[in-house]
């Protein structure tokens, strides 16, 4: 190699070697990665040629070509797109500057090796090339200069870089192919791979044969462009894998082609999982934009609500200008009714696959239900039709999120009055809290809701099919008009002197107490006040460095449970006082809470063990 050397970075020169050994077993797709490399490179040009039209020059027949040298033993992807500058090869192909290197280098440990899907999704497609090839040559002239640049290496930790001579402006990619891959050498080896991964890019690819003869060898015409009828399943599925670098097959796609007032054609695909920085709140998501079938960016953000992120796809406006900026969609008229007819498409394609496929659809929940949930809470129009795609945990079905409020009321007992759901932030802890007791043995149904959106969902979903949803820790789902009878009459007026002295000795923190009738084994519960916001809300506020609105819980009492008999009959103000002080422990801690003095507790237990005048079991210590 001649010209002058550069060392890689020294991620790249890593990742370099992990990949020629794991991509191995599906070498194949080098092929594709730099041919959507020379697409890339092509709509760039197309969308600079938008301002400059000279740039196009009279090398406007915009295409990929492949050449096969059988005696130099190299392919050669050659595209007439934008290129690169000297500056843009050594950012480009000398370093990978990208924030998802690391994760990549971490996903490929174990299985994950394998698994050659992975690749692209991280950019890191052009480096593929090595895979096949002990040695790759890239010339490039970026478009609008006239100097060409050659960057040459073997993959080995370091690459030359030169000025040279190129007649046009785009890249040539040359592959001096390993003596072992000399399969790739064979025009039909070629022309099968690109029918397999590159048939829907909107250029030619043109194959040029030993014989001077060329042959355009795949359709060459944008995959949303063609009419659905000769689009197969396989077509839908290879064109998300060019589009989302997403390593897993979509659940379910819709290709809509709209004319008249707005002309467009969207292309929306709901992935089965979701990628590796989803949650990162910095991630940008949207979809692509076409103005009339010419790229102009990815990522738009304009064209669905937050609460849609995870669809992935494309619209392709005749109503936008070539020209339009990020600040120019935002609020734009066409736009905003773009968005609105995708969202009611995207809510179609979420609720067909709920009725016809509810696997996939369970799939779909797992990965993205917390998104969707966000819809509820941002947009009052579609609150209803969201709601009704919602999954949840419950006491009927606890493994999987998987019982929809229509399935829920449809199993509610004549004398359920409402939808009953307990957040929590375990599923553990929601399915411990003893505020379930009175609902399980009374066979209501209960939400066991973790998610921490759906803390806000249940505040902007006040009912569902006319059925209020209400808490089982709130004061006002309180069980008793349901089962008001002469025997808890009679509790209520035993134990309303019990009432009194414990808020007495519990004030400052609790705002009063109350005869419980949705308590079976546990004696105590602490629920919010009926004015107040959930007490878990307010600890997620607390947690949050946010001023949390305190209010004070409301003690519920279980009448029936020994140890309140024990304490009604405790007249040692001291003892009481003690008992009082335990109840209202354990009832913090049944709720997963923190104990303001847990050593307290501790001795209170202690000295009530040791007194061994408790009778057995009266006091449950919750895990
Ligand atoms: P990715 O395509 O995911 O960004 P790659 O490693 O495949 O990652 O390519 C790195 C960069 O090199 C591309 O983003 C692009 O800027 C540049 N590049 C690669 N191939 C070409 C090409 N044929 N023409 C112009 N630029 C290219």
């Amino acid at each position: 190699m001649s010209g002058e050397r550069h060392e890689f970075q020294a991620e790249t020169r890593q990742l370099l070697r992990l990949m020629i050994h794991s991509m191995y077993s599906n070498k194949e797709i080098f092929l594709r990665e730099l041919i959507s490399n020379a697409s890339d490179a092509v709509d760039k040009l197309r969308f600079t040629a938008i301002q400059q039209p000279d740039l196009l020059g009279e090398d406007a027949d915009l295409a990929i070509d492949l050449l096969i040298d059988k005696t130099a033993g190299t392919v050669t992807v050659r595209d007439n797109g934008i290129g690169m500058s000297r500056q843009e090869v050594i950012d480009n192909l000398g370093t990978i500057a990208r924030s998802g290197t690391k994760q990549f280098l971490e996903s490929l440990s174990g299985e994950a090796r394998k698994d050659s899907t992975l690749i692209g999704q991280f950019g890191v497609g052009f480096y593929s090339a090595f895979i096949v090839a002990d040695r790759v040559s890239v010339l490039t002239r970026r478009a609008g200069e006239t100097t060409a640049f050659r960057w040459e290496s073997d993959g080995e930790g370091s690459y030359t870089l030169e000025e040279a001579q190129k007649p046009g402006r785009g890249t040539d990619v040359v592959l001096h192919l390993r003596a072992d891959e000399q399969e790739f050498l064979e025009p039909m080896r070629l022309q099968h791979i690109v029918r397999k991964y590159s048939d829907h890019i909107g250029l030619p690819v043109r194959l040029h044969k030993d014989e001077g003869e060329v042959e355009t060898i795949n359709r060459a015409a944008a995959l949303w462009t063609r009419p659905k009828s000769e689009i197969s399943d396989e077509d839908y599925q290879a064109f998300y894998t060019h589009l989302s670098h997403d390593p897993q097959a979509p659940l379910t796609w819709a290709h809509q082609k709209v004319e008249g007032n707005l002309s467009y054609t969207a292309l929306l695909y709901i992935p089965a999982t979701a990628p590796f920085d989803f949650w990162n709140r910095e991630r940008k998501s949207g979809l692509q934009l076409y103005v009339k079938r010419v790229f102009i960016m990815d990522e738009t953000a304009d064209l669905l609500p937050p609460w849609l992120r995870f669809v992935r796809g494309l619209v392709d406006s005749d109503d936008l200008p070539l020209n339009v900026s990020r600040e120019l969609l935002q609020n734009n008229r066409t736009v905003e009714k773009i968005n609105s007819a995708l969202v009611k498409r995207s809510l179609d394609l979420l609720d067909d696959l709920a009725s016809h496929k509810p696997d996939d659809y369970a799939k779909f929940w797992q990965a993205f239900g917390a998104v969707l949930k966000e819809g509820i809470i941002d947009d009052g129009a579609q609150r209803e039709r969201i709601a009704r795609l919602c999954r949840f945990r419950s006491t009927h079905e606890a493994d999987a999120a998987r019982v929809s409020l229509a399935d829920y009321v449809a199993r509610m007992p004549a004398e359920q009055k409402a939808i009953y759901y307990i957040t929590a932030d375990t599923l553990a802890a929601a399915q411990a809290s003893p505020h379930l007791e009175g609902y399980r043995s009374r066979g209501f149904e209960v939400l066991l809701l973790t998610d921490r959106v759906d803390e806000w969902l249940v505040m902007h979903l006040p009912e569902f099919d006319g059925k209020k949803l209400e808490s089982c820790v709130s004061g006002a789902a309180d069980l008793a008009p349901a089962i008001e009878t002469p025997e808890t009459a009679r509790q209520d007026a035993d134990f309303a002197p019990v009432l009194e002295r414990l808020k007495k000795v519990l004030t400052g923190k609790i705002e009063k107490a109350q005869v419980s009738r949705r308590l079976v084994e546990s004696p105590a519960c602490l629920v919010a006040p009926d004015h107040g916001i959930s007490r878990r809300l307010e600890r997620i506020f607390r947690e949050a460095g946010q001023p949390a609105p305190t209010t004070q819980p409301v003690l519920e009492i279980n009448p029936s449970h020994p140890l309140l008999a024990r304490i009604r009959d405790t007249a040692n103000e001291a003892e009481f006082s003690d008992l009082a002080a335990l109840l209202f422990d354990q009832a913090v801690l049944a709720e997963g809470g923190q104990l303001e003095d847990p050593a307290g507790f501790v001795k209170r237990l202690n000295s009530l063990i040791l007194a061994g005048s408790a009778p057995k079991s009266s006091i449950i210590v919750p895990g």
